[in-house]
């Protein structure tokens, strides 16, 4: 017989698959399409390890309550491992994230805090204030802080990395990657860099985010921010799991531009995935001018595209955004 234990065994080891209309350059695109994971998003493999990094030191023990501040990836990879582990979830959302996203995390046993978007990071009612609060109020609890906890570019070097050189034949020459935290890029290149120095890594980030700045000039420059639609990437503040010395260059890309391109991977490709993957290939096609016919880049699809269905899958919804 040929089964898993439970439904965290069958996290990773997801396909590799060519991008055949989208592709406006002259290289090959392979796409990882994280979909496959149990949770429908890359941020399963973070998840659980983040959670067997803090039993082993000490920081959540039986019976505890897991406490984070998640866009709902993050929030349904712990908890499917918290389902399994024997924890209670806690997660708090800013009011931007898609109602399906809350939902879901609902369904699968977490509790939501939802506050608002626009405040500083450093306002009490901020997602980050937040969390930290619960967690000191709160008895055996831990605050995972998936923007700076080291266990969550550590599960990307360990895995997704490896992955991709394997699928490759070592012969991937980009790697491309949304950034929000950074785990997943940073942990991810810094693998691959280690095979081979030569592989351009590019981060995707939105207007109204602080990283193609800060990566450029060293100035984290408040003027950069104002809040934007495309989910998932960029940021106002700059987690240290985003490690800007091994990332080669950051490319932004309109909420348009994103949504236009999510929606054509479902139509054109069958690839129902995220707003971020739609950004992604959009930065990709933005930089065609530094590809070859001999280039082989690989990117990242974080997420799945039903967590979608209420904004960039919806005509309405595009159409009051003005993007179609
Ligand atoms: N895309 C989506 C949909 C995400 O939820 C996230 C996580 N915020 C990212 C991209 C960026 O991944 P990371 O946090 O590893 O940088």
């Amino acid at each position: 017989m040929e089964y898993f234990n439970n439904i965290i065994e069958t996290i990773g080891n997801t396909p590799l698959v060519r991008l055949n209309k989208v592709n406006d350059t002259s290289a090959l695109i392979l796409a990882k399409v994280e979909t496959f994971n149990p949770g429908h998003s890359i941020k399963d493999r973070m998840a659980l390890k983040m959670i067997e990094d803090a039993e082993r030191d000490g920081k959540l023990m039986p019976g505890g309550t897991i406490i984070e501040g998640t866009s709902g990836n993050t929030g349904m990879g712990l908890a499917l491992a918290a389902i399994q582990k024997g924890y209670k979830c806690i997660f708090v959302l800013a009011d931007k994230q898609s109602k399906e996203k809350m939902d879901v995390l609902r369904a699968v046993g977490a509790e939501i805090r939802v506050c608002p978007t626009d405040v500083d990071p450093e306002d009490p009612r901020s997602y980050y204030s937040v969390s930290k609060r619960l967690s000191t109020e709160i008895p055996n609890s831990w605050y995972v802080n998936q923007y700076d906890n080291p266990s969550n570019t550590i599960a990307h070097y360990e895995s997704t990395g490896p992955e991709i050189w394997r699928q490759t034949s070592g012969k991937i020459t980009h790697l491309v990657v949304g950034v929000g935290t950074g785990g997943t890029i940073s942990g991810t290149a810094k693998y691959l860099k280690e095979q081979n120095p030569q592989i351009k890594i590019w981060g995707i980030d939105t207007y109204g985010s602080v990283f193609k700045k800060y990566h450029e000039t060293g100035v984290f420059d408040e003027n950069e921010i104002y809040s934007y639609i495309t989910e998932g990437i960029g940021e106002d503040i700059l987690p240290k799991n985003v490690d800007f010395s091994i990332i080669d260059r950051f490319e932004k890309v309109t909420d348009k531009d994103g949504a236009i391109m999510a929606r054509r991977l479902s139509r054109e490709e069958g690839i129902m995935v995220g707003y971020s993957a739609g950004s992604a290939v959009a930065g990709i096609n933005q930089l065609k001018c530094h590809l070859n016919e001999n280039d082989i880049v690989v990117v990242i699809f974080h997420d799945h595209g039903t967590r979608y269905v209420g904004k960039i899958f919806n005509d309405e919804w595009m159409k009051d955004q003005n993007f179609i």
